[in-house]
């Protein structure tokens, strides 16, 4: 492996396009994170994120052995919900967004990028006179689409009040709006449980603890219940975002997420969707202790991470120049480092002509997003605690949308 001290110091974000910007600073609780949920074996540090002149470090660590990546030094929960409470559900015209979904919900092709989740629920015999119920529903496209299918005994559960009560007036749903984890919505589960279906589409990379979340679902069913789960992959994650990127707390390999479900009495059944972007899994509730567990995996993923890492922060080539631009795509994991011009309006006709010819090439109608970047600040001075850092300007900035 590539023993070389790779990093860069983050001047500013330039284009993040409709992102924001985030500080962490000194009063934000930070909690720790330092096993692995699926194997619980230590994760081992494969970038860290220092800000506030060295004194503040925030790990980004991987389980070596399955492929879950993780931020270790993670803002409070309570903070962290706090702050999407106030930032995030931005109330906009309620009146407004209960019409427009109305109107969607009536034309019945809502749910186009849906279909092959629907054709895939076609497929598997699902006991109809059950509850079925949807983990993070938004909206509710998939229970509607779900209960023209026949599934008539529905449940969603949505963290936002706001997006629950629209989609609640909009389509009649049964939306509880409240944290899945917390002790009320699972005693309200619990009075409709066992369910025969519980689908849930990207919420676990949100949520602190994987392994409790799926032992919580597994507690909703009964053998022979099906659990149907995606979240984005690892392996085609953008690398920036794996870093930055505030509400994922967590990325999966299809085998971390596998040794989770399995470690919880599931068993897979289908993994037709799947593909570098997203894990799409359908699995079935088994006996709890399963007869043979999955064998332990051949894969060094911090070595595969890393260099997908390498390759994703345009490490692969050496950049004389002190001051230049990390680019990232929106929307796969093409990433690299380009020349910036201190002259404004070179650097604008540059910058324009480049990302056109890359996003030409990757047939992409996303534009780059980019920071201005210089090398690190004195990386001799002390030992290194990692293979990648990423040095702030004051205090570590995350993405969010
Ligand atoms: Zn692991």
């Amino acid at each position: 492996m590539n023993e070389e001290n790779l990093g860069f110091k983050i001047v500013k974000f330039l284009e993040t396009r409709n992102w924001n910007t985030l500080k962490i600073d000194s009063g934000v609780p930070i909690i720790l994170r330092l096993k692995c949920p699926g194997d619980d074996s230590f994760l081992k540090t494969i970038c860290t994120l220092i800000g506030d002149k060295g004194k503040q470090k925030l790990r980004i660590g991987i389980c070596p052995s399955c492929g879950y990546l993780a931020h270790m030094d993670c803002p409070d929960p309570k903070w962290l919900s706090n702050f999407y409470s106030t930032s995030w559900n931005k109330l906009k015209d309620a009146g407004r967004a209960v019409q427009v979904l109305r109107k969607s919900f009536a034309s019945g092709d809502f749910a186009r990028k849906d279909e092959p989740i629907i054709n895939l629920v076609k497929k598997i015999l699902i006991d109809k006179s059950r509850y079925i119920c949807e983990i993070g529903c938004g909206q509710g496209f998939l229970l509607k689409r779900l209960e023209r299918l026949g599934f008539v005994n529905s449940v969603g559960v949505e963290n936002s009040r706001h997006i629950a009560e629209i989609a609640r007036q909009a389509g009649g749903l049964r939306i509880i709006d409240s944290s899945f984890e917390s002790s009320s919505v699972q005693s309200e589960l619990k009075k409709m449980a066992p369910f025969s279906l519980i689908y849930c589409r990207h919420v676990l990379e949100h949520v602190y603890n994987p392994a409790e979340f799926v032992k919580l679902v597994s507690g909703l069913q009964s053998q022979g219940d099906y659990f149907m789960i995606s979240v984005p992959n690892l392996e085609g994650a953008i690398s920036m975002a794996c870093l930055l990127y505030l509400p994922h707390l967590q990325y999966f390999s299809k085998n971390a997420l596998q040794k989770i479900l399995e470690n919880n009495g599931y068993k897979i059944i289908d993994d037709s969707l799947t593909n570098n972007n997203e894990i799409n899994l359908v699995v079935q509730r088994v006996a709890l202790r399963q007869e043979k567990l999955s064998e332990n995996y051949k894969v060094d993923y911090f070595s595969k991470i890393m260099e997908k890492f390498v390759k994703g922060l345009g490490f692969t080539k050496k950049h004389y120049s002190s001051v230049r631009r990390l680019w990232w795509h929106r929307r796969m994991d093409k990433g690299g480092q380009a020349s910036f011009f201190r002259n404004e309006l070179v650097d604008k006709i540059y910058w324009r002509i480049f990302s056109k010819i890359i996003m030409h090439k990757d047939k992409t109608k996303y534009p780059l997003k980019s920071a201005l970047i210089s090398n690190l600040v004195s990386p001799s001075i002390y030992q290194r605690d990692s293979s990648i850092e990423i040095w702030f300007e004051n205090d570590v900035e995350f993405l969010y949308k």
